[in-house]
């Protein structure tokens, strides 16, 4: 079994995983002088060339795990203007909502065109907005020293070591293994440690009846579909079981498009599956000149199946101990945006409970506490994405109705963004002092 650094403190933790979970929570980690490995089964760190975004409160908590992730993510991102912050300006992109004339006729009588902009939702105050996925990793990897990180080690599954310390062997598909104090699954939406902690038929993603394009257009291409102005903003352009989604990425060089549409069932077992410029055009061909400008301006039309998971009953397992974090323990549509934001969420609550263990058997109650505080938020964020991405494609118990799509995405996203993340951990750290006591000999 291979041997792990030693360090002041009686335990070790495996990181499994190098996304933007495993990344960050390495980085709380760090700040608080834990000792972990990190172990990722790809030969190098790396995101898909997409943008993804981060609501105010998010980057606040970047702020609080290390001031260098929040200033990585400053330097690379292109922030929401505005005071209030304009979050999506909304558009109806489908032409069968309107008349004969192009007119989309809301009850109140207002007349609007398609493509023309229906209302705003306005986000909270405090950086914000979207960067390049490769970008933001980079930036979290500066963080993390080299020797912290083993590549091509693919776990396939954990066991107990037998010397009665409860620490886990980890079992990595090359044959090798590594001793653990406790295992933090951050191996994203196909977890095997998810399968490990909960077991296999209940770990497994369900398909969420929706897909998507995705890709960039470079801004030179965007500004002459969308205007100049246009390029800039971001668009949610709303429709009969599709939406499509644009927003400024890598400071304002390149506009990030995601386009989805619905399918009743996902049979391909790859999640990722080519398909034709004519196909792609086909699931937008209602819908108005500049959506299908965009789409078609997209230059590799893939498919991405969109999944999410079942309502996980834990996210930990004691013997041997194992805790899972971020998609692994919560993936969700990206329909409120959040999902990423919540892998930060999770790290700054586990690593700083974790900063508080002093005996390897805490760690259990540091888990449990980071269960009992994370796990109604991130599954709310799972039920309430899905939700979310259906009132956008006229499939809510609202249908087509505009009126009520604007006041339910006037508010919709409070819960998210109003949350005090400060006394999530005051309750995490009340629930780990109480039963840590009681946990350990006097
Ligand atoms: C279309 C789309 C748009 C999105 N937009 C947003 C957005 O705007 N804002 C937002 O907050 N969120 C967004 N999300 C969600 C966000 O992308 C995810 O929540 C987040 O990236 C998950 O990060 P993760 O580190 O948990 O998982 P991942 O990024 O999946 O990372 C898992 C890592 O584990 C490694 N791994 C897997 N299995 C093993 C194994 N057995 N052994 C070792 N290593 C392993 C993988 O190689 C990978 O590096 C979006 C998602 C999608 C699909």
């Amino acid at each position: 079994m291979a041997t792990i650094p030693t360090s002041s403190q009686p335990f070790n933790i495996a990181i499994i995983g190098g996304g933007i979970a495993g990344l960050t929570l390495a980085t709380g980690l760090l700040k608080h002088d834990v000792p972990f490995t990190l172990y990722e089964s790809a030969s190098k760190f790396g995101e898909i060339g997409a943008g993804v975004g981060f609501h105010a409160n998010m980057v606040r908590t970047m702020d609080l795990i290390s001031p260098k992730i929040r200033e990585g993510f400053l330097r690379s991102a292109n922030l929401l203007n505005g005071n209030p912050p304009v979050w999506f300006t909304v558009r109806v992109g489908d032409e069968r909502k309107a008349d004969g004339n192009g007119i989309v006729l809301r009850r109140d009588g207002k007349e609007f065109q398609v493509d023309e902009a229906l209302f705003d939702v306005y986000a909270r105050s405090g950086p914000a907005g979207g960067i390049h996925r490769a970008h933001f990793v980079d930036e979290l990897v500066k963080l993390i020293p080299s020797d912290r990180t083993q590549f091509r080690k693919r776990l396939v599954d954990i066991t107990e070591v037998e010397d009665g310390s409860g620490d886990a062997c980890v079992h990595f598909a090359d044959g090798t293994t590594a001793q653990h104090s406790a295992v933090i699954g951050c191996d994203g939406i196909k977890s095997r440690t998810r399968e490990l902690v909960l077991g296999e038929g209940d770990a497994k993603p369900v398909f969420s009846g929706k897909y998507a394009y995705r890709g960039l257009i470079p801004m030179t291409e965007a500004k002459k579909i969308m205007g100049e102005e246009g390029a800039m903003g971001k668009h949610i352009y709303v429709g009969y079981g599709g939406h499509v989604l644009t927003f400024p990425i890598a400071k304002g060089t390149i506009v990030n498009v995601v386009a989805f549409n619905s399918r009743e069932n996902w049979t391909d077992p790859e999640w990722v599956v080519q398909t034709s410029r004519d196909g792609m055009l086909a699931d937008y061909s209602t819908w108005c000149p500049t959506v299908q400008s965009i789409v078609s301006a997209m230059q590799k039309p893939d498919i991405w199946a969109l999944f999410n998971h079942n309502p996980a009953p834990t996210y930990v397992k004691t013997r041997p101990r194992i805790c899972l974090l971020g998609d692994a323990a919560h993936a969700s549509t990206p329909h409120s945006g959040a999902g990423a934001g919540m892998c930060i969420e999770d790290c700054y609550i586990l690593s700083s409970l974790i900063a508080d263990v002093t005996d390897a058997k805490n760690l259990e109650t540091a888990f449990k506490a980071y269960d009992e505080v994370r796990r109604p938020r991130s599954l709310k964020l799972v039920k309430e994405s899905k939700e979310a991405g259906m009132l956008y494609d006229f499939e809510g118990p609202t249908g087509d109705d505009i009126e009520a799509l604007e006041s339910n995405m006037k508010h919709r996203m409070n819960w998210i963004w109003d949350a005090d993340i400060s006394l999530d951990l005051e309750q995490a750290r009340m629930i780990f002092n109480q039963n840590a006591k009681d946990a350990l000999p006097i």
